[in-house]
């Protein structure tokens, strides 16, 4: 049999790499340098030529997208499907698996729910509640980070010392009790618990240890820098009796420091491992020079680096372009102007990346993509499972299919509306807690002993009725269909077709594609139940799937869910000084060093171009501030980089709104030859900067900001501002 074949297209050092018969190897390796690949190439080497079944192969990825790429990847050199034996996922969709496999001896029901971090909060705040902790002292935000932060390291609440009455630790230990155990009681699941839970798994059940030790004999991880302790020990566990293990990384993109990723786990790993298998990987397939040499300058700057420098054959390309714009508007204007541009020189949209560093900047960014006719994805982004009406949608399907989820109940019980009211709600809650059982089971009983007032009663009453109709008239159906029955009946849909204005018809738009997704859904393991699978792989994916996967559309996401992925035209936007660097880490030298780690992570996500962009002034989350250009962008030599001026972008032809104005406006606007930022002359006021324009045609006004007198609201056929 030829297997050439998977050795080509490799160069010397990932062959080394991916032929290797150590028990452990290391690839350690920058950005763009086949890392991704050498783990592909090795998957395939392993089944074809040293007969590895699939069965025996365990891959980590850092996405449920990047997992879904790799076993398309490995398929297409293999020239066979994969089975669902070779298990390939996250540590989180990997560790779901493992306990839905061993519920019982986890010590969790069957049909075990997994909470986001929505309803982790809400479950949070309700302790707080119950603990009559007051929330401006005590912010449940705190006690997640707490609670998370601990189990990311491994340790329960009975594992924490309160150190004799320090009223910081006590409160935030008895936070942390009280949550596991309403979550016992309720048989959910958060994320940092679902990889405690399979360590513990493992670590307390030597036979079922010993069955996976038997069956897998290799284990590989991509993106091994970011991997935090229990992910790390849960690895070791696996692999005590010698297992292979193989993992590729670098510490130049470990960016998850804040969410207890160690990057000590690489150097870790030699030590645990005899005799590891080091490869270097220094020549990098994906970028330009230019934008290689502008990644390398940048984390020099960095003290605590492992030291690699990477390089390329390729040419050095165009320059970097960074845009000064004068506000958030004017950047957002830059943006969809040079995309459309990227679109007609034959760009394919899915070809350009749009990366920020806080979620919140996509907004205006999404605005001015839709009013450009733009199609646009977030990715990894809070789009699509995360939207109220979606997560409504499946709380009622959470609720058919396990009666007891109290996070389902709390969040539809009275949604729409339905005469339920926080008093009756609260009056469940005090019995459930009392009687230690579900607000299912505690609705149930209220209603049965009268409890409530006749009116409530039967509200309530009602709810119950409706929960029940749904799980009858969902019973064998296909999933689409209980989809569209439950959000017609439980009355969502007709909810939000009487909300007014585009939102309620977005909402509405979304409940239908949820009918699309679960008619498009496949569940990767036949034995769980269609809908129980549905409503585990939303929550797994409400990280990273979106909803309309194949239109071709520009890519939008953080800096952080970038990682991994490449495109041929890259735009990084908000280099200021405290957005990026965000201004928590500006003080403490490590944390900068990791968001100084973040803007490689960023830059190197580019092939060809790279566009960066930065606002004189911007208004986000409501505030205005005024920003320097980011420390990180001045790291980068001056020669690498080509500025574009604000003025230029003046004669611009530009076909989007500016500030909210609508094309008419600009076009008025645009017809005196004004723009915002502009640097203008007025005969009375002296000189000024347009700040912003409204109304169109005769009564077009536009807003200057004069140096002496400030701002004003002129008209604007009369003012005749000349340009400067
Ligand atoms: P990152 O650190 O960003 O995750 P990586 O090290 O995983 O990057 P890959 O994504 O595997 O890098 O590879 C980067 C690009 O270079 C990909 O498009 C890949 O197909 C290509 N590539 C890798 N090795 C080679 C090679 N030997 N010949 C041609 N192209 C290659
Ligand atoms: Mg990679």
């Amino acid at each position: 049999m030829d297997v050439s074949y998977i050795l080509d297209e490799l160069n010397d050092a990932q062959r080394d790499a991916v032929t290797a018969d150590s028990t452990g190897t290391l690839v350690l390796a920058g950005a763009g340098s086949g890392k991704t690949r050498v783990l592909v190439h090795r998957i395939a080497w392993k089944i074809k030529v040293e007969g590895l079944s699939t069965h025996s192969i365990m891959a980590v990825t850092f996405t449920n997208k990047a997992a879904k790429e790799m076993r398309g990847r490995i398929e297409s050199l293999l020239g066979s499907s994969l089975n669902h034996g070779m298990w390939v996922g996250t540590f989180h969709g990997l560790a779901h698996r493992l306990l839905k496999a061993h519920a019982q001896e986890a010590g969790l029901p069957n049909n075990f729910q997994i909470l986001d971090s929505d309803d982790q909060l809400r479950q949070l705040k309700r302790i707080h509640r119950e603990l009559a902790l007051d929330d401006s002292r005590w912010p449940p935000r705190q006690s997640q980070y707490f609670i998370n932060g601990h189990k990311d390291e491994g340790r329960r609440a009975a594992h924490i010392d309160d150190f004799g009455g320090d009223i910081y630790l006590t409160t935030m230990l008895k936070v942390y009790r009280r949550y596991e155990e309403i979550c016992r009681q309720q048989g959910v699941i958060d994320f940092a618990e679902l990889l405690l839970r399979a360590l513990e798994l493992w670590r307390d059940n030597p036979a079922i240890l010993d069955h996976y030790q038997q069956r897998f004999k290799h284990v590989l991880v991509d993106e091994f820098q970011d991997t935090n302790a229990v992910q790390y020990a849960w690895l070791r566990l696996l692999a005590s009796k010698g297992m292979a293990m193989t993992a590729v990384g670098d510490d130049d993109q470990s960016i998850y420091g804040w969410r207890g990723a160690r990057i000590e786990n690489i150097q870790q790993f030699s030590k645990d491992i005899e005799n590891t298998h080091v490869v270097r990987l220094e020549q990098n397939y994906r970028s330009t020079a230019t934008i290689l040499k502008a990644a390398n300058a940048l984390i020099a700057n960095n003290s605590q680096r492992l030291g690699k420098e990477l390089w390329t054959e390729d040419g050095d390309g165009d320059k970097i372009s960074l845009f000064a714009a004068f506000n958030e508007q004017d950047e957002a204007r830059f943006l969809t102007d040079r995309i459309a541009e990227l679109v007609r020189d034959d760009y394919r949209r899915s070809d350009i990346g749009v990366l920020y560093r806080s979620n919140a900047q996509s907004r205006i960014l999404e605005e001015y993509l839709i009013r450009a006719g733009l199609p646009y994805r977030i990715y990894g982004g809070q789009r699509f499972y995360d939207r109220l009406e979606i997560k409504n949608a499946l709380a009622y399907m959470r609720i058919v299919e396990l009666r007891d989820d109290d996070t389902a109940i709390e969040r539809v019980i009275n949604t729409p509306t339905r005469g339920i009211g926080t008093r009756t709600v609260e009056i469940l809650r005090e019995y459930a807690r009392e009687h230690q059982t579900s607000l299912w089971r505690a609705s149930l009983a209220i209603i049965e002993n009268g409890l409530l007032p006749a009116r409530a009663g039967n509200a309530l009453r009602g709810f119950l009725a409706l929960v029940e109709d749904l799980a009858e008239q969902c019973r064998d159906k296909p999933l689409d269909e209980q989809i569209n029955i439950a959000i017609d009946r439980s009355g969502l849909l007709a909810f939000h077709e009487k909300e007014k204005g585009e939102k309620g018809q977005a909402r509405v738009e979304n409940l239908h594609e949820l009918i699309t997704a679960a008619a498009a859904f496949e569940p990767e393991d036949e034995d769980i139940e269609p809908l129980r699978a549905f409503l585990d792989r939303a929550a797994l994916d409400a990280g990273d799937q979106q909803a309309d996967e194949h239109e071709d559309s520009v890519q939008l996401m953080t800096l952080h869910s970038a990682k991994g992925l490449e495109f041929p035209a890259v735009f990084i936007v908000g280099v200021e000084e405290n957005l990026f660097p965000h201004k928590m880490s500006m003080e403490d030298p490590e944390r900068l060093e990791e968001e100084r780690r973040l803007a490689y992570v960023g830059i190197t996500r580019a092939e060809q171009k790279l566009f960066l962009s930065y606002a004189e002034s911007r208004r986000l989350h409501g505030q205005e501030s005024f920003n320097s250009l980011s420390r990180f962008i001045r790291e980068i030599p001056n020669e690498l980089i080509d500025e574009v001026r604000i003025n230029n972008t003046v004669s611009r032809p530009s076909s989007y709104a500016q500030s909210g104005a609508t094309t008419a406006q600009q076009a008025s606007a645009a017809a005196m030859g004004i723009s915002l930022g502009q640097h203008v002359l007025h005969s009375i006021f002296g000189a000024g900067v347009v700040l912003s324009f409204e109304g169109q045609g005769a009564s077009a006004r536009v807003q200057v900001n004069f140096e002496d007198e400030g701002s004003k609201w002129l008209v604007l056929q009369y003012a005749n501002l000349q340009i400067l």
